[in-house]
């Protein structure tokens, strides 16, 4: 059997009853395996004796002896206070709400201690401690697991469940990995991995085991991403020939975009006219963009890109040449963004850009009204929209495309697996030329190489790695609060000079900030316009307003009508007003990286030079270390954590959103980068694929081989692979 086949319920362990089993199941753990692959978080080493002394070095493990027993506090605040010593010093154990230790810890006995400590008036002090008589040896002088815990369920109760879970079911567990890679590789047998993760012998055995493990989760994971690959372009994947469209131009499905960059016969006639009305030329990463998309589309294969490019790199652009390649096979095209005020701004755009052309774009939200909707959903359906720009609406249920043939979706680590596939679920319904539309993703977070390796890994990538010509790097400033009044002096220079600015809140309103002492942009939008830039107009922008005035502001912005926008967040993605040179953010420390560097990239869209001003909060005074009174100090003030502070001098450093966004994976974590996991990707139980790089690239090539010998794991040597794939898959195709 394969661990994910012990679909033994927990309750057939000794000692698990209705109430337990009622905890486990809040964790989602219901069955053995459920339990033995909730790895530990964390192991303490309580092999080697730690002597009092050394309480700095880390958890003390010692036997000590009672002194003797002391009480402090008064009525049901009382606590006891236990003296010990051991042959290297004297401490106190604090023993709150554990009266009961009076009898256990008697004095003049002897036992084994394992505890945490620290210096307090003048006292070495523990109160997270366990302990045990010193004839046994069932937690000590071994090497313990800690596991992630919720309310109800105690270390102890579940290294018990494990301990009896392993002994129950863990003897004969199948190895899952091919034995080539074992060997290779070096490692352990599953039983022996698994058994050694929760209760290792040794260090050295515990890393033997995660070694296992890790490499069992990245082979399979590049096993489903090289199976994904392949099935995109199997014989089944193909597509029926387009018969009522005219090839675009010649040579459409030569794949050597590179050398064409320069003369454009690989632009369809469409996109020849659009290239001829620019008034700028494409930049380098553009028109091999273009090129690489140019030559999907016109493939046997439905497209799946995705398009990096750092905020300001043009990608908008390359999405409309990508539409009017659409169109011109006599398709449509659904572009998609995250928000109203994006997809707003690319309507526009289009209209701008795409009208003169002949195409017909059209805007569908959720806040269209009934009359509107029924209207531009009857356009849709008989194909008098060619291009149709929205949020979330364009996949609601309802909308058909006459012949949808390129989905777009913009920011695309905004939206979810599950908004992915219904969008292009709208593909496969069209009335004409049914099937799966092409589809472009973009992103200006840029995709780290470990990601694209894993997540992405079945994906294409562009990557447009230069600037249109003319941009400055924004020029990046750190100010203490105390010090706004500085920044506002440069600022008003600018706008002095006829440029606008930003002004970024973490807040909204007034409500939310009572006692938190931030900023926010309601009070703040009338301040910066009453007091602080009397001479300029100010407006307000954020998701809490109707639509219609987003609208208004951003147009009037966008116009320079208003010099100031006092804002929140909602500016962080896609906003395009070259004319803006300032972006100041208060609380800078409070936004993740990906946010601030999306809303630098908000200014330097022109040719000016611009700025950037983070405004941080002071620190607090440090609340007194060690503090066990178990009184929390009230909601934790604003101020600058380390790693804020990281993150600040980050963004400091650094312009190149690839180099911020690997910067944001060591200090976040793979999990959390851009909204991964609210996507539900990735969901890995013990490998990292950022601290395992070097192993994801070898299993990755372990799988790939695999495929490329025998793709549909026929082979003997393949069967095991096979199995764990049908039977017991790690990973289910829609969590990647
Ligand atoms: P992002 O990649 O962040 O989505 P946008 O598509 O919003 O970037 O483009 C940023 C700005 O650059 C827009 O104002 C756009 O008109 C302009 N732009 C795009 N391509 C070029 C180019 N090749 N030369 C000059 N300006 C360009
Ligand atoms: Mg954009």
């Amino acid at each position: 059997m394969y661990l994910r086949e012990l679909c033994f319920p927990v309750e057939d362990l000794r000692g698990v009853g209705p109430e337990t089993a009622a905890l486990l199941a809040k964790r989602g753990i219901s069955t053995a395996a459920g339990l033995l692959s909730r790895y530990p978080r964390d192991w303490e080493d309580r092999s080697r004796q730690v002597p009092l002394k050394d309480w700095n070095k880390g958890p003390v493990c010692t036997v000590v002896k009672v002194l003797a027993h002391d009480w402090f506090g008064y009525g049901p605040m009382r606590t006891l206070k236990i003296h010990i010593e051991d042959e290297s010093a004297r401490a106190v154990l604090l023993c709150f709400n554990r009266p009961f230790l009076a009898k256990q810890l008697g004095q003049g006995k002897s036992f084994r201690l394992w505890g945490r400590f620290f210096y307090k008036h003048g006292d070495l002090q523990s109160s997270s401690f366990e302990f045990e008589e010193t004839g046994k040896t069932a937690g000590f002088n071994r090497i313990v697991p800690v596991y992630p815990l919720s309310a109800g369920l105690t270390q102890n109760l579940l290294r018990r469940l494990v301990k009896a879970a392993l002994d129950k079911y863990g003897k004969d567990l199948e190895n899952e990995l091919p034995q080539g890679v074992i060997e290779k590789e070096g490692l352990l047998d599953k039983a022996r991995a698994l058994r050694a993760l929760h209760f290792p012998g040794s260090i050295e055995e515990l890393e033997g085991a995660k070694k296992t493990l890790i490499c069992e989760e990245l082979f399979y994971l590049e096993m489903i991403v090289g199976r994904r690959a392949m099935e995109r372009r199997s014989p089944s994947a193909r597509r029926t020939p387009v018969a009522a469209a005219g090839p675009p131009a010649s040579g459409g499905n030569d794949t050597s975009h590179g050398s064409r960059v320069s003369n454009h016969e690989h632009l369809s006639p469409l996109q020849r006219q659009l290239l001829a009305r620019l008034p700028f030329s494409l930049t380098a990463g553009q028109e091999e963009a273009i090129g690489a998309v140019n030559a999907d589309m016109a493939g046997d294969y439905p497209m799946a890109r995705l398009l990096e490019g750092d905020v300001g790199s043009g990608k908008t652009l390359a999405a409309f040449f990508a539409a009017l390649y659409a169109v011109d096979l006599g398709g449509q095209c659904a572009i998609m963004a995250p928000t109203e005020l994006l997809a707003r701004q690319h309507a526009e755009n289009a209209a701008k850009l795409l009208e003169p052309l002949g195409l017909r774009p059209a805007f569908l939200t959720g806040n269209l009204k009934a009359a509107g909707r029924a209207r531009l959903l009857k356009a849709l359906a008989e194909g008098e929209v060619d291009l149709v720009l929205g949020t979330h609406a364009l996949f609601s249920s309802g909308v058909v495309y006459r012949s949808l043939r390129l989905v777009v979706i913009d920011e695309q680590h905004r939206f979810g697996v599950t908004q992915r596939q219904a969008i292009l679920a709208k593909g496969a319904s069209s009335l004409i030329n049914p099937g799966t539309p092409d589809l472009l993703m973009m992103s200006a977070t840029p995709i780290p190489r470990t990601l694209a390796l894993t997540v992405f890994g079945d994906l294409d990538i562009s990557v447009i790695r230069d600037m249109p010509p003319g941009r400055k790097p924004v020029k990046t400033h750190l100010a203490r609060e105390s010090n706004a009044e500085k920044v506002y002096g440069f600022v008003e220079k600018e706008l002095a000079a006829g440029r606008q600015a930003y002004f970024v809140y973490p807040l909204i309103g007034d409500e939310e900030t009572a006692d938190k002492g931030l900023k926010n942009a309601v009070t703040m939008a009338e301040r910066l316009s009453a007091e602080i830039f009397p001479r300029y107009k100010t407006a307000l922008v954020h998701s809490r307003l109707e639509e219609e005035e987003k609208r208004r502001v951003m147009e009037a912005f966008r116009n320079g009508e208003i010099n100031i926008l006092a804002a929140t967040s909602v500016v962080e993605v896609g906003v395009d007003v070259p004319n803006a040179s300032c972006m100041v953010i208060h609380h800078a420390e409070r936004f993740g990286l990906s946010a601030l560097h999306q809303m630098r990239g908000r200014v330097g869209r022109g040719s000016d030079q611009a700025f950037c001003f983070l405004i941080y909060s002071e620190p607090e005074p440090e609340s007194e270390p060690g503090d066990e009174s178990g009184k929390s100090a009230g909601p934790r003030p604003a101020g600058l954590t380390n790693e804020g502070k990281e993150r600040l001098k980050v963004m400091l450093e650094n312009n190149d959103g690839f180099i911020i966004a690997e910067e944001d994976l060591k200090l976040r974590g793979p999990g959390q980068i851009a909204g991964l996991e609210q996507s539900g990707y990735l969901k890995l139980g013990i490998a990292d694929p950022v601290r395992d790089a070097e192993t994801l690239v070898r299993c990755r090539d372990y799988a790939f081989a695999v495929l490329k010998s025998d793709p549909a794991l026929l082979l003997p040597e393949h069967r095991r692979i096979a199995e764990v794939l049908e039977r017991a898959p790690p990973f289910t195709d829609a969590g990647l």
